[in-house]
């Protein structure tokens, strides 16, 4: 059994938006050289949130769009009496930070239209996301 990790730094432009780092999560993956096992994928932010779906433009403002209806900037939250993140750490907390995937004859198992969307909401900012991976 053998494990691996690496932290794929990025930075964000835009107080919101969708980075697509589909191809470093793969190369990371590759680079592990583990065939048979799991992937873990964590994002450590909470602002931040990672997402499993289609990285299409549309859908990206659709998602962006969607959590401000949801969780709107300015909502009145406890949070923003001491930061004024309130909206971005709510967001996270709906969405999630981490994913685990199977690793199967050296392919991660995921849908087509699955890809690792970092949903920024509180950038531009420096960001990391771990990769680890563990089996053989
Ligand atoms: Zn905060």
């Amino acid at each position: 059994m053998k494990t691996w990790f690496k932290e794929i730094a990025f930075s964000t432009r835009q107080q919101r938006e969708i980075v697509d780092l589909t191809d470093e999560v793969l190369e990371a993956a590759r680079e592990s050289g583990i065939r048979n096992g799991l992937l873990v994928v964590q994002l450590p932010h909470a602002t931040a949130a990672l997402a499993l779906n289609e990285g299409e433009e549309g859908l990206k403002r659709d998602l962006l769009e969607k959590l401000d209806d949801l969780v709107p900037v300015r909502g009145g939250y406890h949070h923003d009496r001491i930061d004024d993140n309130a909206h971005a750490h709510l967001k996270s907390a709906l969405i999630g930070t981490s994913a685990i995937l199977p690793i199967v004859d050296g392919h991660i198992i995921r849908g087509t239209w699955q890809n690792f969307l970092i949903v920024e909401q509180d950038g531009p900012r420096r960001r990391s996301l771990a990769v680890f991976a563990i089996g053989e």
